[in-house]
Protein backbone atom coordinates (compact mmCIF):
# COMPACT_ATOMS: atom_id res chain seq x y z
CA UNK A 1 0.00 0.00 0.00
CA UNK A 2 1.33 3.39 -1.16
CA UNK A 3 0.86 5.36 1.82
CA UNK A 4 2.04 2.31 4.21
CA UNK A 5 5.51 2.75 6.50
CA UNK A 6 6.51 -0.68 5.98
CA UNK A 7 5.41 -1.06 2.83
CA UNK A 8 8.00 2.07 2.09
CA UNK A 9 10.48 0.50 4.49
CA UNK A 10 10.31 -2.50 1.89
CA UNK A 11 10.33 -0.56 -1.53
CA UNK A 12 13.95 1.09 0.50
CA UNK A 13 11.88 4.73 -0.07
CA UNK A 14 12.61 4.87 3.73
CA UNK A 15 15.67 3.95 5.26
CA UNK A 16 15.64 1.04 8.25
CA UNK A 17 18.24 -1.46 9.55
CA UNK A 18 17.70 -4.66 7.44
CA UNK A 19 19.01 -7.95 9.74
CA UNK A 20 17.22 -10.83 7.51
CA UNK A 21 15.85 -10.48 4.13
CA UNK A 22 14.59 -13.00 1.70
CA UNK A 23 11.86 -13.32 -1.21
CA UNK A 24 8.85 -13.77 1.19
CA UNK A 25 9.82 -10.95 4.40
CA UNK A 26 12.01 -8.80 5.72
CA UNK A 27 13.50 -8.31 9.22
CA UNK A 28 14.48 -4.97 10.89
CA UNK A 29 15.62 -3.38 13.67
CA UNK A 30 12.95 -1.42 15.75
CA UNK A 31 13.57 1.96 15.65
CA UNK A 32 12.46 2.55 19.14
CA UNK A 33 13.94 -0.81 20.95
CA UNK A 34 11.79 -2.13 24.51
CA UNK A 35 14.53 -4.88 24.75
CA UNK A 36 18.28 -5.34 23.62
CA UNK A 37 17.35 -6.84 21.17
CA UNK A 38 14.41 -5.44 19.17
CA UNK A 39 13.63 -6.71 15.21
CA UNK A 40 10.30 -6.43 13.04
CA UNK A 41 9.91 -9.44 10.76
CA UNK A 42 7.71 -8.01 7.80
CA UNK A 43 5.74 -10.18 5.29
CA UNK A 44 6.57 -8.29 1.88
CA UNK A 45 3.07 -8.72 0.77
CA UNK A 46 0.43 -6.24 2.27
CA UNK A 47 -2.40 -7.30 5.26
CA UNK A 48 -3.08 -4.85 7.87
CA UNK A 49 -3.56 -7.74 10.47
CA UNK A 50 -3.58 -11.44 10.66
CA UNK A 51 -7.17 -12.03 10.46
CA UNK A 52 -7.46 -10.06 7.25
CA UNK A 53 -5.25 -12.59 5.60
CA UNK A 54 -7.33 -14.97 3.50
CA UNK A 55 -7.41 -18.98 3.94
CA UNK A 56 -6.03 -19.82 1.01
CA UNK A 57 -2.63 -17.00 1.22
CA UNK A 58 -1.61 -18.34 4.76
CA UNK A 59 1.67 -19.81 3.49
CA UNK A 60 2.67 -16.10 4.21
CA UNK A 61 2.57 -17.31 8.34
CA UNK A 62 4.66 -20.26 7.18
CA UNK A 63 6.94 -18.05 5.30
CA UNK A 64 7.19 -15.07 7.90
CA UNK A 65 7.89 -17.88 10.56
CA UNK A 66 10.94 -19.08 8.24
CA UNK A 67 12.72 -16.07 8.73
CA UNK A 68 12.15 -15.65 12.16
CA UNK A 69 13.63 -18.92 12.80
CA UNK A 70 16.44 -17.85 10.32
CA UNK A 71 17.28 -14.87 12.40
CA UNK A 72 16.95 -16.73 15.34
CA UNK A 73 19.65 -19.01 14.18
CA UNK A 74 22.10 -16.48 12.79
CA UNK A 75 21.56 -14.14 16.43
CA UNK A 76 21.86 -17.15 18.37
CA UNK A 77 18.53 -16.01 20.61
CA UNK A 78 18.02 -19.50 21.20
CA UNK A 79 19.80 -19.81 23.96
CA UNK A 80 18.88 -16.15 25.10
CA UNK A 81 15.27 -16.96 25.05
CA UNK A 82 12.87 -14.86 23.20
CA UNK A 83 9.15 -13.38 22.99
CA UNK A 84 7.51 -13.01 19.66
CA UNK A 85 4.59 -10.64 19.96
CA UNK A 86 1.94 -9.64 17.36
CA UNK A 87 -0.12 -6.53 18.50
CA UNK A 88 -3.40 -6.17 16.55
CA UNK A 89 -5.89 -3.12 16.51
CA UNK A 90 -5.29 0.22 18.59
CA UNK A 91 -6.26 -1.19 21.91
CA UNK A 92 -4.04 -4.25 21.55
CA UNK A 93 -1.00 -1.41 21.24
CA UNK A 94 -0.95 -1.58 17.32
CA UNK A 95 0.67 1.42 15.68
CA UNK A 96 1.67 0.14 11.56
CA UNK A 97 -1.36 -1.19 10.08
CA UNK A 98 0.86 -4.11 7.94
CA UNK A 99 1.33 -7.11 9.89
CA UNK A 100 4.83 -7.51 11.71
CA UNK A 101 6.34 -10.09 14.61
CA UNK A 102 8.04 -8.50 17.43
CA UNK A 103 11.32 -10.19 17.63
CA UNK A 104 12.11 -9.84 21.85
CA UNK A 105 15.31 -11.12 23.69
CA UNK A 106 17.80 -9.78 25.58
CA UNK A 107 16.53 -9.23 29.03
CA UNK A 108 14.23 -10.92 31.57
CA UNK A 109 10.49 -9.95 30.12
CA UNK A 110 7.62 -10.17 32.25
CA UNK A 111 4.18 -11.66 32.55
CA UNK A 112 1.56 -10.86 31.94
CA UNK A 113 2.52 -8.01 29.40
CA UNK A 114 1.18 -4.61 30.03
P1 LIG B 1 3.18 -1.94 16.70
O1 LIG B 1 3.03 -0.82 17.70
O2 LIG B 1 2.35 -1.69 15.46
O3 LIG B 1 2.99 -3.32 17.25
O4 LIG B 1 4.71 -1.92 16.25
C1 LIG B 1 5.23 -0.95 15.40
C2 LIG B 1 6.70 -0.85 15.70
O5 LIG B 1 7.33 -0.18 14.63
C3 LIG B 1 7.02 -0.08 16.96
O6 LIG B 1 7.74 -0.90 17.87
C4 LIG B 1 7.85 1.11 16.48
O7 LIG B 1 8.91 1.46 17.34
C5 LIG B 1 8.36 0.61 15.13
N1 LIG B 1 8.59 1.66 14.16
C6 LIG B 1 7.80 2.74 13.90
N2 LIG B 1 8.30 3.48 12.91
C7 LIG B 1 9.46 2.86 12.53
C8 LIG B 1 10.45 3.17 11.54
O8 LIG B 1 10.38 4.15 10.80
N3 LIG B 1 11.50 2.31 11.46
C9 LIG B 1 11.63 1.22 12.26
N4 LIG B 1 12.72 0.43 12.08
N5 LIG B 1 10.71 0.89 13.19
C10 LIG B 1 9.65 1.70 13.32
ZN1 LIG C 1 2.11 -2.18 4.09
Amino acid sequence: MSDCLFCKIIKNEIPAQRVFEDEHAIVIKDINPQAPIHLLAIPREHFSAVHQVPDEQTGLFAQLFAAINQVIKNEKLEGKGYRLVINSGETAGQTVPHIHVHVLSGRTLHWPPG
